[in-house]
């Protein structure tokens, strides 16, 4: 059943919560401003206050926020985002680092770069750019594909050549597959003595992930993260798959996005981490993440750099949100702030029904477990 607390229902009025308070304490019930009316309630004590209620549902609050039917305008290239996965200890964050130092796309070889969760280098042979998320771990990605968030084109598995297949390459094995998203091996570790990259590409077969060489489709690229061998030909790996899944966009509408990584800055404030996917995101936007809304501050590059714009496939940090969104959170940019205010709001109350149907839940099968 619908229900709203009393000082959401007081927000949503221009009330004051005490005068709501006062209205149902008349009808004999006593309430604190954090309690939570059913709507029925709610709708009588908005009309006594005089004003009109208009009950919304789920599908009138969220739509038209993506437009996921027509994707018909969508005919420009874009670039492809791509994630790192593998087993512990295998070589992912070396890889990432060692990609982003090899080919940073502007910027100086060797200048500081700001860490900011994603990054964009330029292939060195055709100089199409690629988008790397640089939060390498499951979770991440287990946590966005439980959001419905799909950001990632390709999947670059790691393989250490002298540990060969173990449990997390296989989770990333079935990540990916159940994503439907293509996956480039990588053979890491070749420097090692005791690298043996061919057990890994026998190691794979049994788990069906069959390489060129095995007879089957999956490319595969021996490198090293600590020699920096070989990056450039997985770089050049990486834009061909991109060109076989011939990925478009439309960069002249409002943008969408997906929150890779968020947090509460000291200094900042709440900053998020944002892939744009489709659109371009400019300062002064009005947008919503999850249950969080804000307007567009300012938009620092992966180069740590301020820009006024960022388009499809560009990772950007946003600032502006009036709380930190969620990772894997989707961003949309909306026309105006009380738009803004009815998603978020929505949301939340949507978020608090949720928590306290699961802990209710949670209560129920413990006094069945008791009993
Ligand atoms: P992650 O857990 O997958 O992120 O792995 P890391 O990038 O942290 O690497 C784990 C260890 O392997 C570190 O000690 C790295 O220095 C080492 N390592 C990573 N790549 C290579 C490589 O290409 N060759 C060698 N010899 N060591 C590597
Ligand atoms: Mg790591």
């Amino acid at each position: 059943p619908e229900a709203i607390t009393i000082q959401e229902l007081a927000n949503r009025m221009a009330e004051r919560a005490v005068d709501v308070i006062r209205m149902l304490m008349k009808q004999g019930a006593m309430h604190k401003i954090t309690d939570v009316i059913d709507a029925d309630t709610a709708q009588l004590i908005a009309e006594e206050l005089g004003h009109t209620v208009k009950r919304v549902a789920a599908s009138d609050v969220e739509e038209g926020l993506f437009d996921v039917v027509d994707d018909s305008t969508d005919t420009e290239p874009r670039s492809p985002v791509v994630t790192v996965m593998g087993h512990v200890d295998h070589g992912k964050t070396s890889l990432l680092d060692a990609l982003r130092h090899a080919n940073v796309v502007s910027g100086e070889a060797g200048g500081i770069t700001q860490h900011i969760g994603a990054y964009q280098v330029a292939s060195p042979e055709s100089g199409k750019k690629i988008t790397f998320i640089d939060t390498p771990g499951h979770a991440a990605f287990t946590a966005m594909r439980a959001r419905g968030a799909k950001v990632t084109d390709i999947v670059i598995l790691v393989v250490a050549a002298d540990d060969g297949v173990m449990p997390q390459t296989i989770e990333a094995i079935n990540h990916a597959k159940a994503a439907k998203v293509p996956m480039i091996i990588a053979i890491n570790k070749i420097d090692k003595p005791d690298a043996k990259p061919e057990r890994v590409r026998t190691e794979l077969l049994q788990h069906e992930v069959q390489v060129e060489s095995m007879g089957g489709q999956v490319v595969d690229v021996e490198v090293s993260a600590k020699n920096k061998t070989n990056l450039d030909k997985l770089l050049e790996m990486i834009s061909l798959q991109a060109d076989l899944l011939d990925l478009k966009t439309n960069a002249m509408r409002p943008a969408e996005g997906t929150v890779i990584e968020a947090k509460l800055d000291r200094g900042r404030g709440p900053v998020a981490t944002v892939l744009v996917q489709r659109g371009t995101l400019r300062v002064g936007d009005i947008i919503v993440a999850g249950a969080e809304m804000g307007r567009v501050r300012a938009l620092i590059s992966d180069q740590g750099e301020t820009v006024d714009e960022a388009g499809p496939s560009v990772p950007v940090e946003v600032l502006g949100f009036n709380g930190p969104p969620e990772a894997g959170d989707r961003l949309a940019v909306v026309e105006n702030e009380a738009r803004a205010r009815q998603v978020t709001s929505y949301r939340a109350h949507q978020k608090r029904e949720n928590a306290a149907a699961s802990a209710s839940g949670m209560r129920g099968s413990l006094e069945q477990m008791m009993s």
